[in-house]
């Protein structure tokens, strides 16, 4: 049962027209069922009917020919309960609907399921016999858990047609929907950048031009072997003879007479070259798996590494095949700081990174640049993006690919009143940051993410309120050196000269990975992230601090921030840590002029226990700053970077509003001085409601500085404090945005400000 529904779920998932994919199923259900007919129904959201999109059993005509109204018949019935019905004699059930055009007076038993997608249903699979008898337990399970595997596959392929659509046959359903990753609108065309190459991120794919495949296959084959050929000269002296000999298997697996072989009559069948490579090498290496002797079995690991380095070499000439747009759309499964550092800014207009969610850090990297990103959608492979002409609508989260003219024009008309709301910011960014009745706010960048790429103004902010560390050690192939930290850091202390430079020690895990460091994980967020690693590893942590207090020598600027902190041993244990860098190089210095100015140290509150040691933590540190993206994801427990659950993740959810506002209330008797950093102090809602609450320092991606400046010289005090019991009182996030877009109406800001 487990592998024909797995052979049937994967039969769909291949097929790349949706039409043929559908066809295939219905047959391949009726006969792993025995039954006598099994039709598909797709919802259609815009005409409010499922449409009969393939059947093996019913009147072949009636496919794309009969739609059934979403309140009608039975297979409405099944959408709108949202469960599977199973009728011995469907046509005496009140909901039958007569529909003479499918010609099926000659069933009685009919099982229905719906395909649910993130709670959407998106179509109804049934099954009908003549004889009338109810369905039995097993079938209709089988019915069920296809339906829910197929859902996947199934937007997976509606997207596959969006995006295959031409600018003719575009309309408003051919739009793409994921998840808003940075507000503002562009357009461009999909630049595709795989990372370094991994089969599961492989979509299979056919194409035309066969010969042209395999030329590419030969040449990845060529370059492979000479890089054997390179790799095993360098080892001849340093392994025995035995285990040299892998590289001459590898040789004679490449040859046409074995896995090549394989290859050639994959890509003769039409697949791509990187699918036939994919398809070949799960397949050989899934039988080695299998065996039973314990030396065969590694040998399925041999066929994945070689596979691997064929496919490095294929991605790589697939992609310097590919020329740069003059307007790049970034498109990748996972948008890195290392894509972003190989696209040149003036070309870069948006990225779409197909895995990820609001909070990823490649969303806050694209908000860091000011351009607009969409998230989470990645059941629409990578090569369909490629070279096509898209509208990337960062604030509702859309994607229209190769739009028609008409809509062109449409969008072009928002991008240009983004720019004019943008000059009307950036007129008063000069101003002081201060409330419409004069109190005053720290407004500070956020920096660090790529730091070569951001536009930050230094004369009208009041300094970095956070520099992620990451972006230098994530941009090499090795940790960075103690010279080349202090380099970088003096840079940036030098860019704030009279004003707080606050430096995050290194906070890798979770969603940023180091290429050299891999640190696989079942929960990577829960996991060996931030302080935690660094403590782990005081090598790292200790050069790290060396390099800031050495960089803060003749600048006096430096506030060292410590990510992830959950316990205050990890508070004692980084502090000694930092004492004993201060001694080392106090030491370092005895006997010459130079000074070492002391840096302050501050704590990220960002894990929920944090939160209940204040009175703890005022005693040993000097500062703290607020994250509230890993504070949402902690209190919430919703993982940030996870598109399934995004629509649980709001910082704007009454839970986490309620502990910042306790948390500034409980700071402000301690005289601990708090700041926020996360994403929150950037939006236009998060402030008012921040400064609602007593929070007056805030730090935001500098794209946001000039907008949140023009805000909140536009409100009282008084009103905010008015509308505080209000926002605390709701009960549900989107009731806490209603209270304040209801605010910003009244003070007729409401449509001054998009997003
Ligand atoms: C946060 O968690 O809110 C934060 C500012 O840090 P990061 O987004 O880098 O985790
Ligand atoms: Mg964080």
């Amino acid at each position: 049962m487990l592998s024909q529904l797995r052979r049937i779920v994967q039969d769909v998932a291949q097929e790349p027209v949706l039409n043929n994919a559908l066809a295939g199923l219905v047959s391949n259900v009726k006969n792993a069922l025995k039954t006598e007919c099994c039709s598909v129904y797709l919802a259609d959201y815009e005409q409010q009917h499922f449409m009969l999109m393939a059947t093996d059993g019913l009147n072949p005509e009636a496919v794309g020919q009969i739609s059934i109204g979403f309140s009608e018949g039975l297979i409405g019935w099944v959408g709108q309960r949202e469960e599977p019905i199973n009728l011995a004699q469907a046509h005496l059930h009140p909901r039958f609907k007569v529909t003479p055009e499918v010609s099926e007076d000659r069933f009685s038993a009919f099982l229905g399921c719906p395909i649910i997608h993130h709670r959407k249903v998106l179509g109804v699979l049934t099954i009908q016999q003549g004889e009338s008898r109810v369905f039995s337990e097993d079938e209709e399970s089988f019915l069920v858990t296809l339906g829910v595997q197929l859902a996947s596959v199934l937007v997976h392929a509606e997207m596959r047609q969006a995006a295959s659509q031409n600018s003719k046959q575009q309309k408003s359903t051919g739009q793409l929907q994921g998840l808003p990753g940075a507000p503002g609108i562009a357009i461009g065309e999909g630049f595709v950048l795989e990372p370094s190459s991994d089969f599961d991120a492989i979509s299979l794919k056919k194409v035309d031009d066969p010969e042209k495949e395999l030329s590419r296959f030969y040449k990845a084959v060529k370059i492979t072997k000479a890089e054997f050929n390179r790799l095993a000269e360098r080892m001849a002296g340093h392994l025995p003879p035995d285990a040299l000999a892998i590289f001459d298997v590898y040789h004679q697996l490449l040859d046409a007479a074995s896995l090549g072989n394989e290859i050639e009559k994959q890509i003769h069948e039409g697949w791509c070259a990187k699918s036939a490579l994919k398809r070949v090498v799960e397949k050989f290496a899934r039988q080695f798996d299998d065996m039973d002797d314990p030396y065969l079995r590694e040998r399925g690991t041999d066929i994945r590494d070689l596979g691997q380095r064929v496919l490095n070499h294929l991605l790589d000439t697939e992609q310097r095949h590919h020329k740069l747009p003059e307007k790049v759309v970034l498109v990748a499964d996972n948008v890195t700081a290392t894509m972003l550092a190989e696209i040149p800014r003036a070309q870069l207009v948006a990225i779409v990174s197909l895995k990820g969610s609001v909070n990823s850090h490649a969303a806050i990297m694209a908000r860091a640049l000011g351009i607009p990103a969409v998230m989470g959608l990645d059941e629409l492979p990578l090569f369909h993006w490629q070279s096509k002409r898209l509208i990337v609508d960062g604030y509702r989260g859309q994607i229209l690919v190769a739009p028609a003219e008409a809509i062109v024009a449409e969008y072009q008309a928002l991008i240009s009143e983004d720019a004019q709301l943008s000059a009307r910011y950036q007129s008063e960014m000069h101003l002081n940051a201060q409330s419409a009745c004069g109190a005053p706010f720290s407004l500070m960048v956020n920096a660090g993410l790529a730091i070569e790429l951001e536009s930050t103004q230094p004369s009208y902010t009041d300094g970095i309120g956070l520099y992620r560390t990451e972006f230098p050690f994530i941009m090499r192939n090795r940790f960075p050196t103690e010279a080349e930290q202090i380099e970088l850091y003096k840079k940036v202390l030098a860019s704030h000269p009279t004003k707080a430079v606050v430096m995050r020690t290194l906070d890798v895990g979770g969603d940023k990975a180091l290429p050299y460091f891999s640190i696989i994980e079942e929960n990577p967020f829960l996991g060996w992230r931030g302080i935690r690693l660094t403590l782990d590893h005081p090598e790292i942590f200790l050069v790290q601090i060396r390099a800031m207090l050495k960089a803060n020598i003749g600048q006096g600027n430096l506030h060292i921030l410590l990510p992830m902190i959950s316990d205050l041993a990890e508070v004692d244990e980084s502090l000694r840590l930092i004492k004993q860098a201060t001694f080392e190089l106090t030491d370092e210095l005895a006997g010459t002029e130079i000074q070492l100015p002391k840096a302050k140290v501050g704590v990220m509150i960002e894990v929920p226990s944090i939160m209940y040691q204040l009175p703890e933590l005022a005693r040993k540190i000097d500062f703290c700053s607020v994250g509230t993206n890993d504070l949402t994801q902690y209190l919430l427990a919703v993982d940030r970077n996870n598109p399934r659950v995004a629509g649980l993740y709001d910082a704007m959810h009454p839970a986490v509003l309620r502990a910042l506002h306790q948390m500034s209330l409980q700071a402000q008797g301690l005289q601990l001085p708090m700041s926020i950093c996360g994403e929150l102090a950037g939006e236009p809602a998060g402030v008012l409601i921040l400064a609602a609450m007593g929070y007056d320092k805030f730090s935001m991606n500098s794209s946001n500085l000039a907008k949140i400046k023009w805000l909140l010289r536009r409100v009282n005090m008084s009103e905010l404090q008015l509308l505080l019991p209000e926002i605390l009182a709701c009960q549900s996030p989107k009731q806490v945005r209603l209270q304040v877009q209801r605010f910003l109406d009244q003070k007729q800001l409401l449509n001054q400000l998009r997003a």
